[in-house]
């Protein structure tokens, strides 16, 4: 018998409430995943995801085979023991590396492309408004190249050159020996016509094929994999990709691509959500916003990765909870860079039990360690952005054990 399992507790709705077993440990579902890209959360160590009540961290197979190598990993026991991480893990296959290094600098865009926008916009304005701003910047070269047998990499690190196929992504995300490890999929632009996008959505499934033919021949029973979703902003094409992942025996369902808008990712998870088994795990790749979670988790997601958290952090943006004013500011986020915090001796909040705010530390001197460019601040804002993340998903897990959630969401929404 198989040491994974998912296992659905409770539903309301198509919320749920589940447990992904893994050799490494239970996840309690729905759950945050924090992002470790060089086998590291940035700026916090192991002690404190501990504290945190992480329960999973995802790394990124391409950048830890560009640096420190696959050999070094392995020389060194394996990626949970480089880390000195004892749960459960993550790795994604380099597929969305074909998306950042590739189209992502080609077309100047991120992987929902309004991040801060109104999403009332139509979206060929968007489309348009971006096209425009592509042609008028200075080119940028593109560090990744795909065709249907792979993708070719120049690599960031030294510009050396890399084939990658999904057989190789495969092989490595067995021998960093993550618990979890996704097929490979090429993530297209949000503005890639239908035409470029049906032809990836095919090869996305050829390599996930390949990648599934590879995963079976390595017998390796300590990890299981994920399929992608994939199709862009087309039903027709979503669904196709939905049938292909439930069709081919996947232990979870993985769902990709960059977007043009929030509310174009929700119509996607009306096409697609039904479809998918609802026995395996559902995991919404790269998307991990308060609001975005908060919209999704009733569409049947399980898990969320998502560097956003984190990075936010470090450039000294703060998640505020509900109860300290969370829903009244810009994406939930207190700034401390800004001015007019330089002299404010007040705490960041009252509510919060984290160690940035249960330690006496005051806004403005978060505000000096900034601008000193003092390197306790990441520690410091990075726990709480965290602790922040955990409260959050674990009242939704409350919320759905107790027929609550629109409660929950409505405490954070507004
Ligand atoms: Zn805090």
């Amino acid at each position: 018998m198989s040491v994974f399992s998912f296992k659905v507790v409770k539903e309301l709705g198509q919320a749920r409430l589940g447990e992904l077993h893994t050799p490494c440990g239970t996840i309690d579902t729905p759950a945050f995943v924090p992002v470790g890209t060089q086998a590291t959360v940035k700026a916090v160590s192991i002690d404190d995801l501990q504290k945190l009540k992480i329960q999973v961290v995802l790394a990124n197979t391409y950048h830890l085979y560009l640096r420190p190598g696959v050999e070094t990993i392995e020389c060194l026991g394996g990626l949970h023991k480089m880390m000195n991480w004892n749960g459960p893990m993550m790795t994604d296959s380099g597929g969305y590396q074909v998306f950042s290094l590739g189209w992502a600098i080609e077309h100047g865009v991120g992987k929902v492309v309004n991040f801060l926008a109104d999403d009332s916009r139509e979206e060929e304005e968007l489309k348009r408004q971006i096209t425009v701003k592509t042609k008028s910047i200075i080119p940028r070269q593109k560090l990744c190249v795909v065709d249907d047998e792979k993708a070719t990499f120049i690599s960031h690190v030294d510009g050396s050159l890399h084939v990658w196929t999904p057989e190789k992504s495969i092989e490595i995300q067995g021998k960093l020996g993550a618990d979890l490890i996704f097929a490979m999929d090429e993530c297209t632009s949000p503005i890639h016509d239908s035409d470029y996008t049906r032809n990836s959505m095919y090869r996305t499934h050829l390599w996930e094929e390949r990648s599934l033919v590879k995963f079976r021949k390595l017998h390796n029973k300590f990890q299981e994999i994920y399929g992608v979703v994939q199709g862009g902003p087309f039903e027709d094409l979503r669904i196709e990709s939905a049938k292909f992942v439930a069709d081919n025996h996947f232990f979870g369902n993985g769902i990709g691509g960059a977007m043009v808008t929030k509310s174009k990712m929700l119509e996607v998870l009306d096409w697609i959500m039904s479809i998918l088994p609802a026995d395996r795990p559902s995991h919404l790749l790269g998307i991990g916003g308060i609001d975005d979670i908060l919209n999704t988790v009733g569409y049947g997601i399980d898990t969320y990765d998502c560097a956003f958290p984190t990075r936010l952090a470090r450039r000294g943006g703060l998640l505020m909870l509900p109860e300290d004013g969370g829903k009244l500011l810009n994406r939930w986020t207190l700034n401390v860079v800004r001015e007019e915090f330089k002299n404010d001796n007040s705490p960041l909040s009252q509510n919060c039990e984290c160690e940035l705010c249960s330690g006496g530390y005051s806004k403005g001197y978060l505000h000096h360690l900034y601008w000193a460019k003092e390197l306790l601040i990441f520690r410091l804002t990075t726990i709480h952005n965290l602790y922040v993340m955990e409260k959050l998903m674990s009242e939704i897990r409350e919320g759905i054990a107790e027929n609550k959630l629109e409660k929950v969401k409505r405490k954070w929404l507004g």
